[in-house]
């Protein structure tokens, strides 16, 4: 078995989760207030059986290592790390993380940055997207921070974001991998995960957006 994946049975994502936020049985799954955004009422889930969380408030989602990195601003080798002493993992020197495995982080982080650039395109230059600024306006949000936060918009399209990439030639299994696009009802077809939504951005410690939210208008 990959270290990973020994690391990641042997870790509680239950565990992880309760020390950012207070969790509650809610039959097969676990709820709470979301770590990632202010809230007051729980859209923060935890899934025991698939060591998964997402929030249905902000969209924050992935397993323990993202958890992990995005909480504490770690690396995956160090969110691994940390895992594999806590957890008392073997972790022998000589096993090093594949590169492989960082080649995909740094990808996914290259995928975001155009999925931003992609975002506030939309926003600023279609007239679907200036009814959403017009929305983000009135509630208070000056052109300023819309900037600063780098807020875009998802067009109501099923597939405007998979096309837009695809075009830049850019796999869908990375999109996928990023929480861009989900698949579709037959195997092998893909959607946009966010469709007529105002996206924020969610930035890690050192600034690099690490994932989207969204926000119907
Ligand atoms: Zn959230």
């Amino acid at each position: 078995m990959e270290i990973i994946d020994q690391v990641r049975q042997a870790s509680s994502i239950v565990e992880i989760a309760s020390q950012y936020t207070t969790l509650k049985r809610r039959g097969r799954k676990w709820v709470g207030l979301c770590p990632f955004h202010t809230e007051k009422t729980p859209s923060f889930t935890v899934d025991e059986d698939k060591q998964l969380y997402h929030c249905f408030g902000c969209g924050a989602g992935g397993d323990i290592f993202s958890l992990l990195m995005e909480r504490e601003s770690l690396t995956f080798p160090e969110a691994l790390k940390s895992l594999a002493e806590r957890y008392r993992v073997p972790l022998p020197a000589q096993q090093r993380v594949r590169p492989e495995v960082l080649k995909l982080e740094e990808k996914l982080f290259k995928i975001n940055e155009l999925a931003v650039a992609y975002f506030r395109k939309n926003l600023h230059g279609t007239a679907e997207g200036k009814k959403a600024l017009e929305y983000l306006r009135k509630r208070g949000l000056s052109d300023e921070t819309v900037q600063t936060l780098k807020i875009g918009y998802a067009p109501n399209a099923w597939t405007a974001l998979l096309d837009a990439f695809k075009a830049k030639d850019v796999p869908v299994s990375l999109l996928e991998k990023g929480g861009l696009v989900l698949p579709g009802s037959r195997p092998g077809e893909y959607r946009d995960r966010f469709r007529g939504r105002v996206i924020f951005p969610i930035f890690s410690l050192t600034g690099r957006v690490v994932a989207f939210g969204g926000r119907t208008i």
